[in-house]
């Protein structure tokens, strides 16, 4: 086997490092990470020759992102895209970077053809006792899993372990993933969010305009000014995206026509799509009556980004000022409907204080016609935290109604009575 292979210099490593040359052991941090007894080398990427290696040794000075991942997974594979293309970015623009892959792949087959996309080194497949030591030194619990290491901190001081997180949040602008750099980073994002203007969110160089019902309607994005909007990511291909689509409609439309009776006042939806065509982003859109980012627009890519949308359906409320009022919109919705309008902090202590008041006069407990046993009235604090509701399926938090025994649980306004008392038998 390949991987078993000495060479002269690997000899002459391993001596060193037990001789106790210190020397020699502080410039190779890296090796005592990577390196086993009989191993001073990694695997390369795909581009090179197959079976090429790379000495440890020549890492040292790097930055090293030591990436825990598997194939089988499909959050792994989803950011190993993403991994890929800032890898690359990183290595264009000349960045000191390099990523060693550990594998929790089931078998060697599996292991190839998942370092076949992989542009970094790898630690070989069969050295599990290496790839132990790493998981077990690194604490790693989850996969996708990136800890960024510094050159020359023997002490770890400056390890960060949220290397997925950063690479999904900040791309090759995170490098060279010093705490400094980083600190930059989020001064520069407030300072994006103090400044927000419903134009610099929805409008780039190539575009100033959205799409309106007709996808061949164009409205320019000022018309927004002044307008209470509502950024909605979602896709057709999602199915709690398609079940909240048609509440939002309804909801959207009595909120218009509300408004229709105060001037001054608007609201608006902008759809940005997360569709994986043209076709059924023309679909999905067409059953929308409001406006839209035009399919595959890059700006979707940058909001989604900058609102660090972590699952869709996602609604996000935009002021008249163009500042954020809320990234809750959905929950707003499903839990106030119509009433969460216009979305801001005072409105909502507003309605949870009508909802406590409301709920004084709610039966103790009662029975649902989904359910066999009695449910209690319960709130955040007598044990009712955040759930979500039997009956619509959506979330919920606040008074509930719960079977104590079963965990059944559904929002006030969804208890349906029984249809006879007679019927609870039998169920
Ligand atoms: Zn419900
Ligand atoms: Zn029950």
């Amino acid at each position: 086997m390949k991987e078993m292979n000495l060479d002269d210099n690997s000899n002459s490593l391993v001596q060193t490092v037990t001789n106790g040359d210190s020397e020699k052991i502080s410039t190779s941090r890296f090796s005592s990470l990577l390196a086993s007894k009989d191993r001073d080398y990694l695997l390369c990427s795909r581009e090179a020759e197959a079976d090429q290696q790379v000495k440890i040794s020549d890492l040292e000075g790097k930055v090293i992102g030591i990436y825990f991942s598997a194939n089988w997974y499909p959050p792994c594979r989803n950011f190993n895209q993403v991994m890929i293309d800032v890898y690359e970015q990183l290595k264009s623009n000349g960045s000191n970077f390099e990523i060693v892959f550990v594998s929790s792949d089931e078998d060697l087959d599996a292991f190839n053809s998942y370092r076949e996309s992989m542009p970094w080194l790898s630690v070989p497949f069969s050295d599990l006792e290496t790839k132990k030591a790493l998981n077990r030194k690194f604490e790693v619990e989850g996969i996708p899993c990136l800890v960024i290491l510094q050159p020359d901190d023997n002490k770890d001081r400056a390890t960060l372990y949220d290397g997925v997180e950063l690479i999904y949040r900040y791309g090759f602008e995170a490098f060279p993933f010093t705490k400094e750099k980083l600190e930059e980073l989020q001064r520069e994002e407030r300072m994006k969010h103090e400044s927000q203007t419903v134009n610099k969110l929805l409008t780039n160089p190539e575009r100033d305009y959205i799409l309106g019902q007709t996808t061949t309607k164009e409205v320019p994005v000022d018309s927004l000014i002044g307008k209470t909007v509502g950024l909605y990511f979602s896709a057709q291909w999602c199915f709690p995206c398609v079940k909240f689509t048609p509440k939002l409609i309804s909801i959207y439309q009595k909120i218009k026509q509300t408004l229709k009776e105060k001037s001054g006042e608007d609201f608006e939806i902008v759809f940005v799509s997360n569709d994986r065509d043209q076709s059924s982003f023309d679909s999905y859109f067409g059953t929308m009556p409001w406006l839209a980012l035009p399919f595959g627009d890059p700006t979707i890519r940058s909001l989604a980004k900058y609102f660090d949308v972590q699952g869709i359906p996602c609604l996000i409320i935009i002021g008249p000022d163009g500042k954020t009022v809320t990234k809750q919109g959905r929950s707003l919705i499903n839990l106030y409907q119509e009433n969460a309008y216009p979305f801001t902090d005072a409105k909502v202590e507003l309605l949870e204080k009508e909802v406590e008041e409301a709920a004084k006069s709610l039966p103790r407990s009662e029975y649902h016609a989904g359910h066999r046993h009695e449910l209690t009235l319960v709130s955040e604090g007598t044990g009712g935290g955040p759930f979500i509701c039997c009956d619509c399926d959506e979330q919920g938090f606040g008074w509930a109604y719960q079977c104590l025994e079963c965990g059944y649980e559904v929002h006030p306004r969804c208890m349906r009575a029984l249809p006879s008392a007679g019927s609870i038998e039998g169920r």
